[in-house]
């Protein structure tokens, strides 16, 4: 089973120009089983993904968050418990201080954290000793540089994802980060097929679970293509 963990829609993301119904359709499309929705500093009501759920079977939905943060970096943070209602730009400290009465329920995901630099600063070092996962491909990501090896995209940072991977020990993922319909379907990650459980079976999943990254090199020429990055 394929699982997008970082998805927009233009419902929460004023970036994004993709409604939640073209994300559920899309992804059935690319075979994905799950997305997870990681507005910019906002959650889905559960009821809501629910209503989506009931129109779209065959895809499952859960809730997340994207957090900017005051040290320039963004967070995925996917929780069993509700997320806190964050400021943008808030300091890494205090958004720790917040999750502190449930940290244990929820993954901390670093997205996307050399899409503009090629090296750990104090902000990142404190960023990635604190999250649990690293997000190493996306369309963002390739937008600072990519290789075609084969006929798969790889990000000319590639070295320097798997290396902090290793160094803080966090499990790699591969997004969409997807805000348009032509990133669904690009980076998923696969994990062995099991029958989908809610969100607190997805937070147990990647706590637990080191998936195998997937892409779709048809869809990812097309997205940077799209994009104007090829
Ligand atoms: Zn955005
Ligand atoms: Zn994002």
């Amino acid at each position: 089973m394929q699982i997008d963990f970082h998805v927009h829609t233009s419902v929460h993301s004023a970036c994004a120009i993709m409604e939640p119904e073209e994300v559920c359709q899309t992804a059935l499309e690319c075979r994905l089983s799950g997305v997870v929705f990681t507005e910019h500093h906002a959650t889905w009501p559960r009821e809501e993904l629910n209503r989506l759920e009931e129109k779209y079977p065959g895809i499952r939905l859960y809730g997340g968050v994207e957090w900017s943060l005051a040290e320039g970096y963004d967070i995925l943070a996917i929780s069993k418990a509700p997320l806190p209602d964050l400021a943008p730009f808030s300091p890494l400290g205090e958004v720790i201080e917040h999750l502190t009465p449930i940290r244990e329920q929820t993954v901390l995901i670093a997205a996307h954290p050399f899409r503009f630099t090629d090296f750990i600063d104090a902000g990142l070092d404190h960023v990635l000793r604190v999250c649990d996962a690293i997000e190493s491909a996306s369309g963002n990501i390739m937008r600072a540089g990519f290789i075609q090896s084969g006929n798969l995209f790889i990000s000319t940072r590639g070295k320097l994802y798997a290396e902090a991977s290793r160094l803080y020990d966090l499990t790699p993922l591969c997004n969409s980060d997807g805000h348009m319909t032509e990133a669904l379907g690009t980076f998923a990650n696969i994990y062995p097929d099991a029958p989908m459980g809610d969100q607190a079976w997805l937070v147990d999943l990647l706590r637990t679970v080191k998936p195998k990254p997937w892409q779709n090199p048809q869809r990812v020429r097309t997205y940077l293509q799209r994009k104007g990055y090829l």
